[in-house]
């Protein structure tokens, strides 16, 4: 059931201390010619430049961190296409504890070679034939370790959450904040810290137009499964939301909106002409909402979270070439 008393901002700042000095506090860009475009004040929470390059090594750093002696012994189990993975595999190796990662057999070749470089076992499941959670559930309680799931688990929100606070205590209070959004880790978590943070500020979601889960779970109000979604964000190809996410982001977040896979493309390309940066798909998202007017945001000040930066070059090419 979800423990309310786990996500709320207090625990957000207290994931802060515990990742301190080892996730990095990342830097906030700003760019004249995305002001321009978006006619609107942007500040960019860099993710990209993440440790294992997505916000993700902040939940799993964070949930790792908890483990009890007799949890650590027994090692780390998740489920994920890229970026947990990694994120996991990495934590778990910092903490000198075994991990072993669920992976769908058509993720990018370079988050699994990333996650298996970091030390954890890979092992491969058909994503559109066979039920990840059942098999992270039962292989867990065959091996008697932990199961970490990449976004429904309060450690994770919370521990996602500190890029939004960093970002806050960095630009002050901001009229708006656009969060990439698949599973609701990183929304659910900015959300809470913006409400303590900046209370005043619309908070919206961007995901990918083949998979509008989340909009139809928060105009609907409960959590809306769909087919796993055709679409260029692999970060985002989930199904629904999570329960402890939703229950959050229900409460605190204004919108969900979509952007298009051709949007997600005009934005990496951005990112790489004008910023000199390389910007998976999926971290596109809520960048892509402001710079091609998907939100209205003239005049305002926004917070743009770029979720992470994993994308293999060759791929990367095909997509902006
Ligand atoms: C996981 C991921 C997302 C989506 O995050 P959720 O917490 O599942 O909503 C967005 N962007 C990137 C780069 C990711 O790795």
């Amino acid at each position: 059931m979800v423990d309310l008393a786990q996500l709320q901002f207090s625990e957000v700042e207290k994931a802060a201390l515990r990742i301190k000095g080892v996730a990095h506090h990342t830097p906030v860009l700003t760019s004249t010619t995305a002001n321009r475009l978006a006619r609107a004040q942007l500040f960019f929470k860099c993710e990209n430049f993440q440790r294992s390059g997505a916000f993700k090594f902040r939940g799993a750093y964070n949930a790792l961190s908890k483990f009890t002696e007799d949890q650590r012994r027994a090692g780390v189990l998740t489920y994920s296409s890229g970026n947990h993975a990694q994120a996991i595999a990495l934590s778990a190796s910092l903490l000198g504890m075994a991990a072993s990662i669920i992976m769908p057999h058509d993720a990018p070749a370079l988050k699994v070679a990333a996650t298996k470089g970091y030390g954890a076992e890979v092992i491969v499941y058909d994503r559109y034939k066979q039920n990840r959670e059942e098999i992270g559930r039962r292989l867990a309680q065959q091996r008697g370790m932990t199961l970490i799931p990449p976004y429904d688990h309060p450690d994770v929100i919370c521990g996602q959450g500190t890029a939004a606070m960093e970002l806050f205590a960095d630009t002050g209070p901001l009229d708006v904040l656009l969060v990439c959004l698949g599973g609701g880790g990183l929304l659910a978590g900015s959300a809470l810290a913006a409400a303590a943070m900046s209370p005043d500020c619309r908070i919206i979601g961007v995901e990918p137009e083949a998979g509008n889960d989340g909009q139809q779970s928060l105009r609907s109000g409960a959590v809306v499964h769909i087919a796993v979604p055709d679409t260029i964000a692999d970060g985002a190809m989930v199904t629904h939301l999570g329960a402890h996410n939703f229950e959050v982001i229900r409460r605190e977040v204004d919108d969900i909106v979509t952007v298009s896979d051709d949007q997600l493309v005009a934005t990496m390309r951005f990112f790489a002409e004008r910023m000199k940066m390389i910007v998976e798909p999926t971290g596109c998202l809520a960048a892509a909402a402001a710079l091609q007017g998907v939100v209205a945001v003239e005049g305002k000040k926004v917070g743009i979270l770029v979720s992470g930066g994993n994308v293999d070059l060759a791929r990367f090419a095909r997509l902006v070439g």
